[in-house]
């Protein structure tokens, strides 16, 4: 059977500026490596416990433990997210997927037997609440979108979500991927108790530097959580995952230094563009997207230089684009300076 959707993965990166997959470029916090060094021979050979994890992002979220479940990176949670809204329906539901959209969101509902309905954006990237309406059918189970948005960056209002959740209906699931939230200062949260049908994805892999060790969690209300269960292997996050998740929630220090940091990184990556008359999108989150003009070619020039960013040129609205990750400033003052050298001689 072919879903006519793939995830391509994209070739392992050796050495060199890692700026293509949003990571946390200066690494986890310390204090994260010191927790898996503490883990003893039998925590190692036991299945692994969630409940301090799960009450740990509780508390750093302020909500309930029941309305959390910890997932093997967010990938997976898009994936059980997508396995619970579509139970045997081959084609007799639909997920309206907002563009521009992460990767895994059609692939997922499209192997859960979902038809997938795409909800294009405005002209600017920006997300269009009309055009969701418009996508909505009364079979929709299950909406898809990301705040801030991928690639442009773009932030969504918390009043926008939440008129979105009545507009699709309590049959109806909201799923708001909060992968870049933590760059940008917002969060839709605060709306959980208000929003039966609202799912929200977070992920520890960008602001929080665990992408190694593949762990995120869905928040929604707590009889959504318990069909959640029934979609995902018992066991599917690691000791050392949920070890170092506690750690990470711990230590507030380093997340707040490395989101200044980032901040940083994307104002110089701002001011450069300008400079350059490159057109961009003013991003909230640790990316930024930049039309180049020939974008394969440009990203090739730039791996010559070990330089690694992202071509999203084949993105509905991006062509041209590359999508750069805003981490520390002097990666973005060395990004500029490849970009500057490679343009130069560059036809455009
Ligand atoms: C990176 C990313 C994810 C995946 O997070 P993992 O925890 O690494 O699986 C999900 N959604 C968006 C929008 C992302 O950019």
């Amino acid at each position: 059977m072919s879903t006519g959707y793939l995830y391509e993965p994209l070739p392992d990166v050796a050495d060199g500026l890692r700026l293509h997959l949003n990571e946390n470029s200066d690494g986890c916090a310390p204090a994260v490596l010191n927790a898996l060094r503490r883990l003893t021979r039998h925590q190692v050979a036991w299945y692994p416990a969630y409940e301090a994890a799960t009450n740990a992002v509780a508390r750093y979220f302020d909500v309930p433990a029941d309305t959390v479940l910890l997932t093997n990176g967010l990938d997976e949670g898009i994936l059980t997210l997508a396995l619970a809204a579509f139970p045997r329906s081959e084609g007799e539901a639909s997920a309206v997927v907002v563009e521009p959209a992460y990767g895994m969101y059609g692939p997922s509902a499209a192997l859960a037997g979902a038809r997938v309905v795409p909800a294009h954006p405005h002209a600017d990237l920006s997300f269009s609440l009309d055009a969701v309406r418009s996508a909505l059918a009364p079979d929709t189970r299950l909406v898809m979108l990301s705040n801030p948005n991928n690639p442009a960056g773009h932030v969504i209002a918390d009043e926008v979500i939440l008129e979105l959740t009545k507009a699709a209906g309590p049959d109806t699931l909201v799923f708001v991927d909060e992968a870049y939230a933590d760059f940008a200062g917002i969060s839709s949260i605060g709306s959980l108790a208000a929003a039966p049908n609202l799912v929200i994805g977070r992920t520890f892999a960008k602001a929080y530097g665990l992408a190694g060790l593949r762990i995120g969690c869905l928040l929604a209300a707590a009889p959504i959580i318990r069909r959640l269960r029934g979609a995902i292997a018992p066991f599917s996050v690691n000791v050392f995952a949920a070890t170092a998740l506690v750690a990470a929630l711990e230590e507030r220090g380093h997340l707040a230094w490395y989101l200044r940091q980032v901040e940083a990184a994307r104002s110089v990556f701002f001011r450069a563009f300008d400079q350059m008359g490159l057109p961009y999108w003013r991003s909230r989150a640790n990316f930024v997207l930049v039309r180049v003009g020939d974008a394969p070619r440009v990203r090739a020039r730039l791996a010559e230089r070990n330089i690694h960013v992202r071509d999203r040129s084949t993105a509905p609205g991006c062509e041209g684009c590359i999508r750069v990750t805003a981490g520390l400033p002097d990666e973005a003052e060395a990004c500029v300076r490849a970009l500057e050298e490679v343009l130069c001689d560059e036809p455009r």
